[in-house]
């Protein structure tokens, strides 16, 4: 944490983390290095505005997969911010909040994987969003880079510009949470893909086996 007089530089990682897995770690900690950051923030969305509910794990559970995914690294934590609202999660309230929060001495580094940089242009107050914070893409394979070009219209070519520097390369991690999902319902195993605690904590609870349509709660 900033202390008096020193700025912030706070690492946002949004998503359903449905579940978290390896790819979510590895970006986080190459962009807190990278940027020098001070911490890093993980937030479970409770109901992601362009995803339905369908087989997305009640907001508790992805909640504790994610504290138990970062637990032991000290400049990460997690957030229930948007759990607790209990609202579709919209990114420019989460970080209207956070600058409440922390006031004039943050900086925040809204970090999205390079599949995400094509839905920007829909989401909620994508102008304001993009200029209170900076947003960090890390490549995800399958994940090309025309979306920056769609962005241009939207954003201006200088803060495109600015993404496009602030970008950080990743040892590309081709795991998905769809793809742990699928591998889950299909009896196959997850080893590594994910944390042993999530793996366990998923076991555990029998998450995933079958298709779900349940609300987050
Ligand atoms: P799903 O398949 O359910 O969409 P996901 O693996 O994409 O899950 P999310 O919770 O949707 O995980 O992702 C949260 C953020 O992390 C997004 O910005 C996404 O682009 C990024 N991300 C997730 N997995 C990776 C990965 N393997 N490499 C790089 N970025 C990733
Ligand atoms: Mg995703």
């Amino acid at each position: 944490m900033a202390t008096r007089g020193q700025i912030l530089k706070l690492g946002i990682l949004g998503g359903t983390f449905n579940p978290t897995h390896i790819g979510h770690l590895i970006a986080a900690e190459e962009v807190y290095w990278s940027h020098r950051l001070s911490m890093v923030l993980f937030i479970p969305s409770y109901l992601p505005p362009h995803k339905g509910s369908k087989n997305l794990a009640e907001a508790r559970h992805r909640y504790e997969m994610v504290r138990l995914a970062i637990k032991g690294n000290k400049h990460f934590a997690v957030s229930d911010t948007e759990i607790t609202r209990k609202e579709k999660s919209y990114t420019i309230e989460t970080v209207e909040l956070l600058l409440r929060q922390y006031g004039g001495t943050c900086d925040l580094h809204l970090i999205i994987g390079a599949d995400t940089v094509q839905e920007l242009p829909s989401w909620k107050e994508i102008g304001r969003l993009a200029s209170l914070c900076r947003i960090v893409v890390v490549n995800r394979p399958g994940a090309g880079l025309e979306g920056f070009s769609q962005l241009i219209p939207v954003l201006g070519k200088e803060k495109v510009e600015e993404m496009q520097r602030m970008s950080v390369q990743i040892p590309p991690v081709g795991i998905s949470s769809t793809e742990i999902r699928a591998r889950l319902r299909e009896g196959r195993q997850i080893k590594y893909l994910v944390p042993d605690a999530v793996e366990k904590y998923i076991l555990k609870k029998g998450l995933y086996r079958d298709v779900q349509s349940n609300a987050p709660t």
